[in-house]
């Protein structure tokens, strides 16, 4: 349905006014909505998230690198974000049928090396970022999927 069709079959629906809508409070919408309050307390921003929380959706488990998050949140420690597993080694590991062999570390690029990064949940960081957007103002609207532009 086009919005012109919805407005002849069920009239004017009530509308909301923001500065910023965000779809997705995924860590890259939740970092604009937090970066854009942190710039202006003023604006009125709105996180759209189709699942039922912010982290609902997010495929959990990764390794993070957290450099962006330093340059949110500098305080992120005493923040109480959820890195709570520092990466302790790396092993790149060549599997044959029989057996595991462990890549000599100094064959490992940089690139593959880990260090200084976390083994976290990605869905529980989504979550604790949600909550510091919202702490700053942010709204964010979850169980609404974004359909179309208006
Ligand atoms: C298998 C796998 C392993 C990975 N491992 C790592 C890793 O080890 N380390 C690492 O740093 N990265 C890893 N990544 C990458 C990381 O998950 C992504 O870079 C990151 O999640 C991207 O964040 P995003 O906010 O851009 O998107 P997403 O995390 O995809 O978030 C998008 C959000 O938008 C919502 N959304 C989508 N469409 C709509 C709509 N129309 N209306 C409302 N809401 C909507 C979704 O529900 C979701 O919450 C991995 C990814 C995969 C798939």
């Amino acid at each position: 349905m086009t919005p012109q069709e919805i407005l002849d079959q069920f009239g004017p629906r009530e509308a909301m006014e923001y500065d910023v809508v965000v779809v997705g409070a995924g860590p890259a919408g939740l970092a604009t909505a937090i970066r854009l309050k942190q710039l202006d307390a003023n604006l009125s921003v709105v996180v759209l998230e189709k699942g039922s929380e912010p982290g609902a959706h997010i495929l959990s488990g990764a390794v993070m690198d957290p450099r962006a998050l330093a340059e949110l949140f500098p305080d992120w420690k005493e923040r109480g974000a959820p890195l709570n597993q520092p990466v302790t080694g790396d092993e790149v590991l060549i599997l044959t049928e029989q057996r595991a062999s462990a890549t000599p570390q100094a064959l490992i690029p940089p690139c593959m090396h880990n260090d200084g990064c976390y083994v976290i949940s990605l869905g529980a960081v989504t979550k604790w970022l949600g909550e510091q957007a919202e702490a700053l103002g942010v709204e964010i609207f979850p169980g609404f999927a974004a359909a179309e532009l208006l």
